[in-house]
């Protein structure tokens, strides 16, 4: 396996229907199961799920992030899924998470409701790097709270 390691950032829109109970259910099912197979193969990374959209980090080997990007890509929980970002990166930035989640929270909520806002929620003007870094520092928040 290719020892490079990759960062890749997306930006989807979700397709779970019902009640924000079920949907956020869902969500977390599809966490569960994302750190179960992320740890197994080296796959670190945050996911945010807010306004009906996801957004995600997936870092690590470029084969796993492949591959696990290819599953994802498939899953008909969400759709319009737009590549933001991808290349080689030095070291990781979500070391300590095999699936970080943020996007339950109102300040969540305000941050990403605030880029895409700015870009008319069109993913093709939201940059990779910037929704890197809110996701980076979401998720740091999220860290030093708990
Ligand atoms: P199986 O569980 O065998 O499922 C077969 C197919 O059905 C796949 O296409 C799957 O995507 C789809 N599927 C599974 N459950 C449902 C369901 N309840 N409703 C509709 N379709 C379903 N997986 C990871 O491993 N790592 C991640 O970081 C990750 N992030 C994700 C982020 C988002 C926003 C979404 C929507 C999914 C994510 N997943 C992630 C889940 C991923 O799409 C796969 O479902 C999972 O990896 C299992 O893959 P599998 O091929 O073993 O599928």
């Amino acid at each position: 396996m290719s020892k490079t390691l990759t960062s890749l950032v997306y930006y989807s829109r979700n397709r779970i229907l019902g009640s924000p109970e079920l949907v956020f259910q869902e969500v977390h099912r599809i966490l569960e199961v994302s750190r179960i197979n992320n740890a197994r193969v080296g796959v670190t990374g945050a996911l945010l799920f807010n306004s009906g959209c996801f957004a995600q980090v997936l870092e690590g080997p470029q084969e796993a992030v492949e591959a696990t990007f290819e599953r994802i890509q498939r899953d008909d929980r969400h759709g319009e899924v737009s590549l933001m970002s991808v290349g080689p990166i030095a070291d990781r930035c979500f070391t300590n998470w095999s699936m970080a989640f943020v996007g339950a929270s109102q300040v969540d909520a305000d941050r990403f409701g605030g880029i895409a806002g700015e870009s008319g929620f069109d993913p093709n003007r939201m940059t990779g790097d910037r929704v890197h870094a809110m996701l980076y520092n979401l998720t740091l928040e999220e860290e030093q709270a708990t």
